[in-house]
């Protein structure tokens, strides 16, 4: 006899990830996304070499996907530059191109794919905009987006805010930017360039609101003035990009952690911990958090919500706090530019902060594997 699996809400990385892990256990979970068509969710588009590990875990491979090999950081603050080798193969990739092949991969498991857009829960119930649904547990997996009832504490004062523009392909770009993602660091923000899949350039921007708002709001008038501000980044912005659609999110909650939750709710990726972006790891939370919950699910089922919870938000916190570190040092120019001569001298420093700032989940995390193949394989 089967037990019924978790309903996961939410088709990202986070919520795929969960699925295919379950149904590799030999569950059939159903996941719940309100797009039906992927979308290309705006991210800088990193693929670290640990997102990269985890992602072939799962038979995902950056490289068949057409995603641009990355094995430098360059980092500019003011008139500063410094070059990184960063510890292993990196990526960039377009979220559509990722995403897409996650939920390919976990309908290919065995997950079931339903299309409805969860307005609250009420319990283990999720209500949605067609119908009510339902499972043994709820994998909480709807990233960036809050559910009524579980909104994650906001910077009021000063929010964080993402933007992102894409680049067409052209050979001035993909010289400049050649096995390498950039990040340009501001007074209040940084940019981060990489090139995709078809050698569009992704950038994005991680600012404080009142960044944007010393642009009047307008976010073609903040790139405008960026470029103006800092030479490098307006090299980067020369062409055609004003003819690009710029996309922006909101309030990113960075920094938070979730160290709570009632028996049966497993919250995962963002809705687990949201590491500042800066780190370009929020896509190896949104992997790490989706192996264990399903694991923990497996080993003790819906009860084990809490421990893994806590367990989680364990090993996300050292991460979240130094790469929080970090985005304060980027975001000021007094504090930036000394520390980026710092990391141009003693390069070790800056392969700690790389090193301290991924997630790690050690086996010692993992539930006891005896009863978790006992619940997959119930006799
Ligand atoms: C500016 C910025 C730049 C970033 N750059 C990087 C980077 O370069 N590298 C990196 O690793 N990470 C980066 N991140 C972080 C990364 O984007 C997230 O950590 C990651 O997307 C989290 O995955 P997820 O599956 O938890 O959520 P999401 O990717 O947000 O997926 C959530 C899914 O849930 C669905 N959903 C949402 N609400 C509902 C609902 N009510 N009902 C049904 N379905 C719903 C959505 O349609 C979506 O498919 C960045 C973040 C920001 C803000």
């Amino acid at each position: 006899m089967r037990i019924p699996a978790p309903l996961i809400l939410g088709a990202g990385p986070a919520g795929c990830a969960a699925a295919i892990a379950l149904a590799r256990a030999g569950q059939r979970p159903v996941l719940v996304d309100r797009d039906e068509q992927v979308g290309d969710a705006l991210c800088g588009g990193f693929i670290s070499w640990r997102t990269a590990e985890q992602l072939a875990g799962l038979g995902i491979d950056c490289s068949a996907l057409g995603a641009h090999r990355v094995g430098h950081l360059r980092i500019y603050a003011g008139q500063r530059c410094i070059n990184l080798p960063l510890p292993a193969l990196a990526w960039g990739l377009s979220r559509h191109a990722l995403d897409s092949a996650m939920r390919i991969a976990a309908v290919a498991e065995g997950a079931e794919l339903e299309i409805d857009s969860i307005r609250s829960l009420d319990g283990l119930i999720a209500k949605g905009t067609r119908r009510d649904w339902t499972g043994d547990a709820l994998f909480l997996a709807s990233g960036k987006h809050d559910l009524r009832g579980f909104a994650r504490p906001r910077d009021a004062s000063d929010p964080a805010l993402g933007l992102r523009l894409r680049l067409l392909p052209g050979a001035d770009i993909a010289r400049q930017l050649e096995g390498t993602i950039e990040l340009h660091l501001f007074d209040g923000g940084y940019a981060g360039i990489v090139l995709q899949e078809g050698g569009s350039a992704n950038i994005c921007l991680a600012i404080k609101k009142s960044l944007l708002t010393a642009s009047s709001a307008d976010p073609r008038r903040l790139l405008t003035d960026l470029a103006q501000r800092h030479p490098a980044f307006g090299a980067r912005l020369e062409g055609s990009w004003r003819e690009q659609p710029i996309d922006t999110i909101g309030a990113v909650p960075y920094g938070w952690i979730a160290r709570d939750t009632p028996s049966g709710l497993f919250r995962l990726g963002d809705q687990a911990a949201v590491i500042p972006s800066l780190a370009g790891e929020g896509m190896a939370i949104a992997l790490a958090s989706a192996q264990l919950a399903a694991q923990h699910w497996l080993g003790g089922g819906a009860h084990a919500a809490p421990v893994f919870q806590r367990q989680f938000a364990g090993a996300a916190a050292a991460p979240l706090r130094i790469a929080g570190i970090a985005r304060t040092v980027a975001e000021s120019p007094a504090l930036a530019r000394p520390s980026l001569a710092v990391l141009g001298r003693i390069p070790r420093i800056a392969a700690i902060l790389l090193d301290r700032t991924r997630i790690e989940i050690t086996p010692s995390l993992a539930p006891d594997c005896v009863a978790a193949n006992t619940r997959a394989n119930p006799t």
